[in-house]
């Protein structure tokens, strides 16, 4: 097969490049490195059938050449990560709505299947816990910055529904809950790097607000193997999907697990949310997925608990600085 990656070079996309070279089947993914990163492709360059643009998702015409080469499309690129999204709403909204919209225009010229990554964040402000996939999605105010991630992947879930609807283009929705692993940076927000970072180098370990509000932490390889099996799946055409796991964690508990893993002199301290995003941010207290309808379709099920994800990342971590100070010291001693 001749799987079409959008954001290939990210953190979730190279993960799943790597699971369909493993299955022998040839990959091309687009990705404007915006919050991807060439590293996370730097194994995958000399592959005989790994093939990667360097483009933005917007760039229709050398979309439609990729789409054409291939048979199905995973569209994951997109503006991710809750500082990236406050800080930068307008790149945001063009990012997820515009690239969503030319992936799709382009896949159903030649009605091949798209997957669209869309996120637990649509479930906003919702107390309907754990969040099932036909529950009512509750956005705050458009004054705050953080809810127009929500809307623009709310528009994505429309866009790509509504193509399987009119045109009968098939395609596929999942919304990802916390996903974690390594590769993943800590530079646009995401809690489990930049805890680990912190701990690892002593410094101390940012808790936004009162540590009280709660996720749940899926896999990576768990997520890319629901993502495979979704896309081989006819009958989740036209369907919408909860992906991640439901083993729920308060970030206090989380920040205390990871400095004892790290044995970590690092003391833990609480940001008010008004200085780690803007003012009047809200978060959400609690966020779990009903995973049913996914384990019901494909058998899907969590199979890395926290705790060894958080030994896998801790790993990970400790390798990669201990890689840039070997790099550092045989620069400044050469
Ligand atoms: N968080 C934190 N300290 C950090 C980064 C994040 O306490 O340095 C909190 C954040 O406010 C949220 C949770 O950890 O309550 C998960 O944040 P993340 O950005 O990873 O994902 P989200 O679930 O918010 O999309």
């Amino acid at each position: 097969m001749r799987v079409l990656i959008t954001g290939g070079a990210g953190f979730i996309g190279s993960h799943l490049s790597d699971a369909y070279l493993e299955r022998g089947d040839e990959v091309f993914i687009i990705d404007d490195l915006s919050t991807g990163s060439i590293e996370n492709i730097h194994h995958l360059k000399s592959h005989p059938r790994f093939h990667y643009t360097i483009d933005s998702v917007h760039n229709q015409p050398v979309v439609a050449e990729l789409v054409d080469q291939c048979d199905v499309v995973f569209h994951l690129a997109a503006a991710v990560g809750v500082k990236l999204i406050v800080e930068s709403p307008v790149r945001t909204i063009e990012t997820n709505v515009r690239g969503t919209e030319v992936v799709l225009a382009q896949a159903n010229k030649k009605k091949k299947k798209v997957l669209v990554a869309s996120t637990s964040e649509v479930y906003g402000l919702s107390d309907q816990v754990p969040f099932r996939e036909d529950g009512n999605l509750v956005m705050g105010a458009t004054t705050k910055g953080r809810w127009s991630y929500a809307c623009s992947k709310a528009i994505d879930e429309f866009l790509a529904l509504a193509y399987w609807r009119e045109k009968k283009l098939p395609t596929v929705v999942v919304r990802l809950f916390n996903t974690v692993g390594p590769r993943q940076t800590g530079q646009y927000g995401m809690v489990i790097p930049t805890f680990v970072k912190q701990a690892l180098a002593d410094r101390p370990i940012t808790i936004y607000g009162n540590g009280k509000q709660t996720r749940c932490f899926g896999f990576v390889g768990d997520v890319v193997g629901a993502l495979i099996k979704l896309m081989d799946h006819e009958e989740a055409v036209g369907g919408v999907f909860n992906i991640g796991s439901n083993q729920e964690v308060t970030i206090l508990e989380l920040a205390e697990r990871v400095r004892e893993l790290t044995n970590s002199k690092s003391e833990i301290v609480f940001v008010p949310y008004d200085e780690a995003y803007e003012e009047g941010f809200e978060d959400m207290p609690r966020r779990v997925p009903d995973i049913t309808k996914v384990s019901t379709l494909i058998g899907f099920r969590p199979t890395v608990k926290l705790d060894e994800i958080l030994k896998i990342v801790v790993d990970y971590h400790s390798r990669q600085s201990s890689q840039a100070a070997a790099t550092s010291g045989s620069t400044s001693g050469g």
